[in-house]
């Protein structure tokens, strides 16, 4: 057979034979289609469904997203692997406006739906019929009293295009458009952002700093602008509260998380509570380092000595063996990833940085991006995103609507993965040095999952606050920002005068209000059933494994308590924590005996 493409290439021709191919075109006009001849069959009138009727209304709906999210996503795919081609720059924008156009007209449905009468909807819920909708019905309806008539919920949208959105786009455009000079080795060079924080994983401790400080700084030159989109940002989320009658800053979050606010407030309390145990990573590190205090650019730095290179074939035996070893199910599914070409890993110009894995639909096979360089973090990164592979076939058992997991529970597979991978490498490696490297790594992830996310969170959550007294000024935001780092470090870490900055490039506080969180939500639950995978062999597996099969079918606190984990048990957090604290003190021990000998 002929091949087009190199190795280190996906083969997207599992879901079309190229962007020209005559399959690709059909299904977008036809998608347009169905979806008009659905509008114009329920609209208005889903109120009036008999339960048969509503059955089959929510099945078609699923064919058509499941007929959308084709097109759409080879359209991504295609792009993210090469955004010069010109062509892929057109399919592109096509398929964003295509989906912009479906989703406008199908959304009376769910807007119907939420605003079925009390009583009508609780006899639908609990109809048997109806028992693979339940969780979406019951999701959908969570909004119910914060949803406005349908002319001022249009208004709101229509406005937001020159309101939050236009300081959002803003935000991104300015960021992107930074460019950086910096001295390198007696050399000049033009750097981009992404380039530039590249360096905080440098050997040299003033590359390091000269780097972050360079980058700041930027931000701290626009401060006019950057500050006035992150005031404007909380405000509009001010008002929209108001205007929709939530009562508390991140209760749209929690909303959409379907987690218990109680949970929350809980995991960052311990989290705080624990702040002691980074400190203690910290002073030991700087150890490693060999200085007598870390500072903040230091937290990520390499230790000396440490320059081992994979392969791809290499990286793809250990995730092979890390995987197969917890469960040939896991096995089978990783190396179709391989077999049936889903990995594109090589490196190339134009094609996105980064790495992620897309799920698509209960019907097609998930597809995997990456830049393999060969260093240690790539191998986990191809360990992180095979997680979330797995996690996205096993969830196929589900219907379209309920395939999606809750973001709380989006990382579970892709960090249990990366465990298993360090279990996997502490285990055959012989070298004292590899084996710190490998653990530092493994805990300075945590760390940054965990502690600094609630760093972020509580900033947010004070920021928020205080935007409702008046606006601030950019000084204002900065010592906010230190506060709270200072409460996290405490004397273990020096945090240099740039650093005031360090709130100002991160994104999440403008695109996805109090996302961060999530991530100290997912991380400390994968400890926690690493842990009773450590515990208890074998016989966890199968709950893992139910775990992941129920997708986006319950909310995270139902989905996990098949395994027997409770998220309103105090302790449960801290078990996390427990965890960490067991890798500092094996860290710990093997510096000793290097010590020793
Ligand atoms: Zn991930």
């Amino acid at each position: 057979m002929i091949r087009k493409k190199d190795a280190g290439q996906w083969d997207l021709t599992l879901l079309y034979s190229s962007s020209r191919s005559h399959k690709l075109k059909t299904d977008l006009s036809s998608a347009e289609t169905r979806a008009a001849r659905f509008r114009k069959k329920y609209y208005g009138k889903v109120a009036t469904l008999s339960v048969d009727q509503l059955e089959t209304a929510l099945h078609e709906f699923e064919g058509l997203q499941e007929s959308i999210v084709r097109p759409q996503s080879y359209a991504y795919l295609l792009f993210a692997a090469d955004s010069e081609k010109i062509e892929n720059k057109k399919l592109s924008q096509q398929a964003m406006e295509f989906g912009n156009r479906i989703a406008r007209e199908l959304l009376f449905f769910d807007l119907e739906l939420m605003a079925l009468p009390d009583d009508r909807f609780l006899e639908l819920k609990d109809n048997d019929l109806l028992a693979t909708y339940r969780h979406y019905l019951e999701k959908l309806r969570r909004y119910r009293p914060y949803t406005l008539p349908e002319r001022e919920e249009s208004i709101l949208k229509e406005k937001r295009l020159t309101g939050v959105e236009a300081f959002s786009h803003l935000f991104d455009e300015l960021s992107s458009s930074f460019r950086y000079d910096f001295l390198m080795d007696g050399e000049l060079l033009e750097l981009t952002g992404e380039e530039l924080l590249g360096l905080l994983h440098h050997c040299d401790s003033s590359v390091r700093e000269r780097a972050f400080a360079t980058f700041l700084a930027k931000y701290r030159e626009q401060g006019i602008v950057i500050a006035s989109i992150f005031n404007n940002a909380a405000l509009d989320h001010g008002q929209e509260m108001e205007i929709r009658g939530y009562r508390s800053i991140m209760e749209p979050t929690h909303l959409a998380n379907e987690v218990e606010p109680r949970a929350v407030e809980r995991l960052m309390e311990v989290s705080e509570k624990n702040y002691p145990l980074a400190r203690e990573y910290f002073h030991l590190k700087a150890r490693l380092l060999g200085v007598p205090k870390l500072k903040h650019t230091d937290i990520y730095a390499p230790l000396a000595g440490i320059n081992r290179i994979y392969s791809f074939e290499s990286s793809k035996n250990l995730v092979l063996e890390a995987f197969g070893g917890f469960s040939p199910v896991f096995g089978a599914i990783v190396e179709k990833f391989f077999s049936e070409e889903r990995i594109d890993a090589q490196p190339r110009h134009g094609k996105s940085g980064g790495a992620f894995c897309m799920g698509i639909s209960p019907s097609l096979p998930p597809f995997i991006l990456l830049n393999h360089t060969g260093n240690l973090r790539d191998v986990a990164t191809l360990a992180h995103e095979l997680g979330h592979g797995i996690h996205f076939v096993l969830a196929q058992k589900q219907s379209m609507v309920n395939y999606h997991p809750p973001t709380p529970l989006a990382e579970t597979a892709s960090i249990f993965g990366e465990m298993l991978l360090t279990r996997l490498l502490l285990h055959r490696e012989a070298d004292t040095k590899q084996k710190i490297s490998i653990l530092c790594a493994a805990i300075e992830d945590i760390i940054a999952t965990t502690f600094r996310q609630i760093v972020l969170t509580r900033f947010e959550e004070r920021f928020h606050a205080k935007r409702k007294e008046g606006l601030l000024t950019a000084e204002e935001i900065c010592s906010l920002w230190w506060e709270e780092n200072a409460r996290l470090y405490g004397d273990s870490v020096e945090m240099t005068e740039p650093y005031r900055w360090g709130w100002s490039y991160i994104s999440h506080f403008i695109h996805s209000r109090f996302y961060c969180y999530s991530y100290a939500f997912g991380e400390l639950l994968v400890l926690s059933l690493f842990n009773r995978y450590l515990a208890e062999g074998k016989s966890f597996v199968p709950i893992y494994l139910s775990i992941l099969e129920s997708g986006g079918s319950r909310s995270p606190a139902d989905t996990v308590r098949a395994a027997g984990v409770d998220l309103a048990e105090p302790h449960f957090w801290q078990e996390g924590y427990d965890f960490l604290r067991g890798l500092i003190n094996e860290l710990k021990r093997i510096m000793e005996v290097q010590q020793s000998s």
